[in-house]
């Protein structure tokens, strides 16, 4: 399986050096055996040279219900699947200590990946250092899903609309800071809804940035983050709600942007008549 993995790394197009930002479903590869063999493939093909970047996301709770036992640190476990467990626990492993939205990093660049991102940045930060370090971001096993590259988020934070949630401030989490104490986090930006991200697709191949491989037995794509985030970028400029999702019941993509209030009366419609029906006999 090892040797199948690093064929299909190598045929993606990964190199010595790189620096991958990658996100996935590691149940869908198939038999892994142990499982840090994906780790332990992937860096047979990018060389201590490389460094491999994931997301360690965390829970956060509506500001009335914040549980007060779910304090975050660096150990907590992400809610990002498998493979954010993986990486956590992979030797040499470093997370961010942003308390809803850490990255984790392996390999020659981690440090500099995750250093200052912390419970005052903003969400996406790290993702400026991926772009600058010219790097390569593959998903796999998550295309149907959730199809989003993270670039687009960071494009939201560049255009300054992570900070125009009518959710912001509501979900919070407790931490613990550098100085072991423990604190309540304020999400005061927010990325929102992915499940529009797809709509990207033909742009990124109409551009020819997107390439199709496989990853054991799961299909794969990988583009070059600096240039998928320009692209992300001006079709978000020119358009700030393209990346919605089509579902006309999303809370994230109907209802909870300021500057998106046309389609919330749309919503409430809707929302009215499925409650309606459901109450109907
Ligand atoms: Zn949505």
């Amino acid at each position: 399986m090892k040797k199948q993995l690093i064929n299909d790394f190598l045929e993606l197009g990964l190199k010595k050096d790189d620096t991958v930002f990658i996100r996935g479903n590691l149940g869908k590869v198939g038999q892994l055996k142990p499982r840090n063999i994906f780790l332990d493939a992937l860096f047979d093909v990018i060389g201590e040279g490389g460094t491999v970047v994931t997301l360690g996301f965390t829970k956060s709770f509506p500001f009335y219900k914040v549980d007060k036992k779910y304090i975050f640190d660096k150990d907590t476990l992400p809610e990002t699947g498998a493979l954010g467990k993986l990486c956590l626990k992979y030797k040499g492993a470093k997370r961010s200590s942003h308390p809803t939205n850490s990255f984790i990093a392996i390999g020659q660049n981690a440090n500099l990946i995750i250093n200052n991102h912390d419970q005052n940045s903003l969400l996406y930060d790290p993702i400026k250092k991926l772009i600058d370090l010219n790097a390569k971001m593959i998903i796999f096993g998550i295309i149907d899903e959730s199809p989003g590259f993270t670039t687009v988020h960071y494009a939201q934070q560049k255009l300054g609309l992570t900070k125009q949630s009518l959710f912001k401030n509501l979900f919070r989490v407790y931490y613990r800071n550098q100085s072991n104490e423990v604190k309540i986090y304020k999400k005061s930006d927010v990325g929102g809804c992915s499940s529009g991200f797809g709509k990207f697709y033909q742009h990124y191949v109409a551009n020819n940035l997107l390439k199709v491989g496989n990853i054991g037995k799961s299909s794969a794509l990988i583009l070059n983050a600096k240039e998928a985030y320009a692209l992300e970028y001006k079709l978000i400029e020119s358009n700030n709600s393209f990346h919605f999702c089509d579902n006309p019941l999303c809370v994230s993509c109907r209802l909870s942007w300021k500057y998106n209030m046309k389609d919330s009366f749309t919503f409430c419609i809707l929302k009215i008549m499925s409650l309606f029906k459901g109450t109907k006999r």
